[in-house]
């Protein structure tokens, strides 16, 4: 693509709008930028130059008139150059990141604004790589994009996952696409000395969760010769992971059956299908049902879907989180554990703490918190973006 400085539209704040973005946020909306016809007629996504009113340039970055994060901030020098081995730079410094943190080839490797690539999500299963464009400035750049993940990460498989809810915002239309190589089957991903699949083409978000790799980490071995309920259970990360760890017996429970699927299918590489069962159902409705039966476990863990998926459902959203803790702190033993997350960006993590302290005393259950977590590294937040951190979580031990 060519961008050379002389070609890039510029894109102006109004006056005394800069104050954030020169202190190094890397956003701005579109009611602090002059949305002038000229402006307006940019096609969404394109590369600009962004000025103080003055003409002083802040940066380079994507543009979309037609959205509220309209300006997104590649580079603070706006005579940067944005192109394949601009990308593949960025990329190149997100995985470095990664193979520092981690010993095998299996994370998020690009996680958007943290990584300095807007409106990008790359999740890596070793040789296969599962992006998501969330942007339609990222979408405008997809061919260097895919040229420069080539010479970053030489994959054999990548998939694009452009079939995210927030693409419509961009107004982007959502597909799922291979750009390179094929898929036959679900894919394989090891974590914490097990291997789990993936369905990387129709499963949830990317068909892995990385983000809850430090949360797994905790109460695997937490579980050694307990039991544990997880509600929510997925493709089965927390559950095989504590049947391996030492866990007597575990009981997953999720609505997807092909997600169920994959969960057994990882029970029996491991070689723990015996202590694992897993059924579909409602998990609240399941919560109701064990209580009756009065069935016990070391740990129960829940790690729902977002209740909470944009700020005017703040209030339901809560009451679901207070429900989930009222209805699983029954089924918790004495001196067991409850792990309840929540991955809805408007959700504060401690509203959700106050949420689930509010449901285990309407179950008339006392206890103590004993961690609270947030994703994983390989999902960097931008210093400028707390509000991007999405997932948070807690286990408290019950009396
Ligand atoms: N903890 C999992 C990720 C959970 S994602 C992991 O570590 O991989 C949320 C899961 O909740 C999805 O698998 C989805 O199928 C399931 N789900 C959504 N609504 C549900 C419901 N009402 N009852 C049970 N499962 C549900």
């Amino acid at each position: 693509m060519d961008n050379s400085q002389a070609a890039l539209p510029r894109v102006f704040l109004q006056a005394g709008r800069d104050r954030r973005v020169a202190l190094g946020h890397p956003w701005a909306y579109s009611n602090e930028i002059t949305i002038d016809a000229d402006a307006k007629a940019l096609p969404p996504g394109s590369l600009a130059t962004l000025h103080r009113v003055d003409g002083k340039p802040l940066g380079l970055g994507t543009f979309n008139p037609h959205t509220l994060i309209a300006f997104r901030l590649l580079s603070r020098d706006a005579s940067a150059t944005i192109d394949r081995a601009f990308l593949a730079n960025r990329i190149t410094r997100a995985l470095n990141l990664r193979q520092t943190l981690f010993d095998a080839p299996f994370y998020r490797v690009v996680h958007a604004e943290g990584d300095g690539l807007p409106g990008l999500i790359c999740d890596r299963l070793d040789g296969v790589l599962v992006a998501q464009i969330n942007t339609a400035g990222m979408q405008a750049l997809t061919d260097d994009l895919l040229a420069a993940l080539d010479d970053a990460l030489a994959p054999h498989t990548v998939v694009l996952r452009n079939d995210s809810p927030a693409r419509a915002s961009e107004g982007l239309s959502g597909s799922v696409t291979i750009a390179k190589g094929q898929i036959d089957d679900a894919i394989m991903v090891r974590e914490g000395g097990c291997c789990f699949f993936a369905d990387v083409l129709a499963g949830q978000k990317t068909g892995w969760f990385f983000d809850q790799r430090d949360a797994r980490d905790i109460i695997a071995p937490l579980s050694a010769g307990g039991s544990l309920l997880d509600v929510f259970c997925h493709t089965g990360g927390f559950a095989v992971r504590a049947a391996a760890a030492g866990a007597h017996s575990v009981v997953g429970v999720d609505s997807s059956e092909p997600a169920l699927h994959l969960a057994r299918r990882a029970a029996a590489a491991n070689g723990v299908e015996h202590l694992c069962a897993f059924r579909r159902a409602d998990a609240f409705t399941e919560l109701e049902r064990l209580a009756r039966s009065k069935e016990r476990f070391r740990i129960v863990v829940a790690d729902p879907p977002a209740f909470v998926k944009s700020r005017k459902d703040l209030a339901s959203g809560l009451r679901g989180y207070r429900k989930l803790a009222r209805l699983a702190a029954p089924l918790v033993a004495p001196q067991g554990f409850l792990f309840i997350a929540s991955c809805s960006h408007n959700v504060e993590p401690d509203a959700l703490l106050s949420e689930i302290v509010h449901g285990i005393s309407s179950a008339a259950r006392s206890g103590r918190i004993i961690h609270e977590g947030r994703a994983a590294p390989d999902h960097p937040v931008h210093t400028h973006l707390p509000e991007t951190s999405y997932l948070k979580w807690a286990i408290l031990q019950l009396d």
